[in-house]
């Protein structure tokens, strides 16, 4: 359970700064009534993503990780009107609950939900030269995060930013733990991102209703 003060405070930013409104909230009610974990992005993470997405100017932004499209959501409403989001997610409940969610939310035309195992879904995306994507977002199996990361460089471009959730671990992650699989990758990940000369990152720490965990940036130098 996290400190309560952290999701007070949350909800407090929340409140002021990223209320819900019918859509976002319809969206989290109807994937817990579907049964999905709650494990999306907190409200002021989802706002975070979307302040991030606008700054950036993205026009292409792809997700690895959908569950039921709250961050998706979030993401494809900062995108301009020709804009388009691609979301990977390996779970067909998962992939329709989101649908549902994303066209309610009045983004399905700007939004693609792709079913099948992210790494099977990657290759058919450089095959269709469907990048380079402005944004990538990762939130999906961590053990997998290292192998993320290099297809999101794969289909960027210069300039384009990488943002993979959930990298702190309740601070798990500074030390190895060879029996977690989720630690391991994520820890293979940062070795990776910090050798490879096309990236410039950095990770932030961060607390809240979604406990002590953070979140890494890489910006794509060439
Ligand atoms: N980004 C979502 C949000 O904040 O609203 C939360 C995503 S949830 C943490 C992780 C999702 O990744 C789950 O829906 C899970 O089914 C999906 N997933 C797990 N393994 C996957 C894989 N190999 N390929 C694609 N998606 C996968």
């Amino acid at each position: 359970q996290p400190n309560p003060q952290w999701s007070e405070v949350d909800t407090y930013v929340t409140d002021l700064l990223a209320p819900a409104d019918e859509a976002l909230t319809a969206a989290l009610a109807d994937s817990t009534a579907a049964g999905l974990p709650e494990i999306a992005v907190a409200p002021n993470q989802g706002k975070f993503l979307h302040l991030l997405a606008l700054v950036h100017g993205a026009r292409k932004i792809l997700e690895i990780g959908t569950l039921g499209g709250y961050s998706t959501i979030w993401l494809a409403r900062a995108l301009p009107a020709d804009g388009t989001l691609t979301t990977l997610e390996y779970d067909p409940k998962h992939a329709d609950v989101a649908r549902a969610n994303i066209a309610r939310a009045g983004l399905d035309k700007q939004v693609e939900v792709r079913t099948g195992a992210a790494l099977d879904t990657l290759p058919l995306l450089e095959q269709e030269g469907a990048g380079p994507f402005d944004l990538v977002f990762i939130d999906a199996d961590k053990v997998n995060n290292p192998h993320y990361v290099s297809w999101a460089l794969k289909l960027s471009r210069p300039g384009s930013l990488i943002v993979v959730d959930n990298v702190v671990r309740d601070g798990r992650v500074a030390t190895p733990h060879p029996d977690d699989p989720a630690i391991t990758g994520t820890r293979e990940m940062f070795e990776l991102v910090a050798r490879e000369p096309r990236l410039d990152a950095t990770a932030l720490q961060t607390v809240g209703t979604k406990g002590y965990d953070g979140l890494l940036i890489a910006r794509v130098t060439g």
